[in-house]
């Protein structure tokens, strides 16, 4: 079903990213259904792409492919062999036995997540596109990789925007075993699928914890925002002489302490605190409490760069007051997940932070997303983690 676009609008097209928003189209001749596969015609009538048509969406339509061949059954196997292809070619596997399967637009396949979570499959469907041909989906992941379950975790808030219900439960196989046991780099930690964070675990920032493991030896570390304890653990394990984990949840709080038991990890160094971080930071510093690590993994502040503005503020209050808990020679590990601040803009605002708290400090590294969530060259916005690991002099 053709799709006209307007004059000039094929531009973002010529560059591959694979987005149309309503206002480029010119004219539908045809309403194709929601999630049908639609060809992205020129003003001229020249073909541009074939993509998945969203009705409801200011992203009228998410790009298949740029070439003129079908989207069926034989297209989506390639792709998704493709996807687990290459995460056999990182050997991802000799670090853990969770990890992104597929990432939507960056591996090719809009609005489709999968994890892998030991044997069982994670199925996140984002857009009208991939709910479309979610059970094609499901039927070649089951046969692509030999597993025979997948739960779906299609609830967050985005499908909201393509006018999609959320939808949570078994979508493969009869009986889903969870809590399970993931292992990544030699800790265990314990994962609730059907109620967990994102899709059960923070996948994304498992080569940080592990940079924080090697970092955090000899050190009094405060891990805010801790959830069930991903950089708590590593903390712990790598040697810390004390790790205090602060959350407003009490339940992730409570999985925190069984991450660290279940690892053998000294109980009597670790503390934990349910409250709010804002407040905690402030009291801590009317209290003149001192830490040599201060770890900030906030939820996103600005999923998209309208709130980007009001995120500011939150990082900048957070890095500030981190910044002044720190001992001389103590270590900042700040993440931002939010996909409407980008790298630039982030680390303008732990400048400021520094800036304002009256601290000297300086970047170390610059941290990322883990290589399961690449990043296509021609879709930028598949980046959205980034962290700084800056030290006070
Ligand atoms: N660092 C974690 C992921 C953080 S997710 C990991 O590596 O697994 C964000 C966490 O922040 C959630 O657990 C949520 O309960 C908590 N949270 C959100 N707002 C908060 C606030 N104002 N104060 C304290 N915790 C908060």
């Amino acid at each position: 079903m053709p799709i006209h676009l307007k004059p000039g609008r094929e531009k973002s097209l010529f560059r591959r990213h694979p987005w149309i928003f309503s206002g480029a189209i010119q004219r539908v001749d045809e309403e194709p259904a929601s999630g049908g596969t639609v060809d992205l015609l020129s003003s001229k009538g020249d073909f541009l792409a074939r993509a998945a048509y969203s009705p409801q969406s200011q992203i009228r339509a998410r790009v298949w492919t740029f070439d003129d061949e079908p989207v069926d059954v034989d297209f989506l196997r390639r792709k998704i062999k493709s996807a687990i292809h290459a995460r056999e070619t990182w050997n991802l596997k000799r670090d853990t036995d969770a990890f992104r399967l597929i990432y939507a637009e960056s591996d090719g396949l809009p609005g489709l997540i999968v994890d892998r979570y030991d044997d069982v499959l994670v199925l996140q469907s984002l857009t009208t596109g991939s709910e479309f041909w979610k059970e094609t989906i499901a039927d070649i992941l089951l046969e692509e990789t030999g597993l025979s379950t997948i739960y779906e975790r299609s609830d967050a808030d985005v499908r909201e925007l393509e006018g999609l219900q959320p939808i949570t439960g078994l979508l493969r196989g009869s009986i889903l075993h969870s809590p399970l046991t993931i292992h990544e780099h030699g800790l265990k930690f314990t994962v609730n699928l059907a109620e967990g964070h994102k899709t059960g675990f923070y996948l994304d920032q498992r080569m940080n914890r592990l940079r924080v493991r090697e970092l955090a030896k000899d050190r009094d570390v405060l891990d805010c925002f801790c959830y069930t304890g991903g950089f708590t653990v590593n903390a712990l394990a790598g040697g810390a002489k004390s790790v205090l984990s602060v959350d407003s949840s009490a339940d992730a709080l409570e999985l925190v302490s069984g991450n660290v038991a279940s690892n053998g990890l000294p109980a009597e160094r670790h503390a934990r605190l349910e409250g709010d971080i804002f407040q905690l930071l402030r009291k801590f510093r009317d209290e003149g409490r001192a830490f040599d690590m201060v770890i900030l993994d906030p939820p996103k502040f600005a999923p998209t760069a309208a709130q980007a503005e009001k995120a500011a503020r939150g990082y900048k209050d957070i890095n500030l007051l981190a910044f002044k808990l720190l001992r001389a020679g103590g270590i900042l590990v700040t993440f931002s997940c939010s996909g409407g601040v980008d790298a630039g803009l982030f680390q303008r605002i732990v400048a400021a932070s520094a800036l304002d708290a009256g601290v000297d400090a300086q970047i170390v590294e610059h941290l990322a997303q883990a290589s399961d969530h690449p990043v296509a060259l021609n879709f930028p916005e598949g980046a959205y983690l980034k962290g700084l690991v800056c030290v006070k002099r």
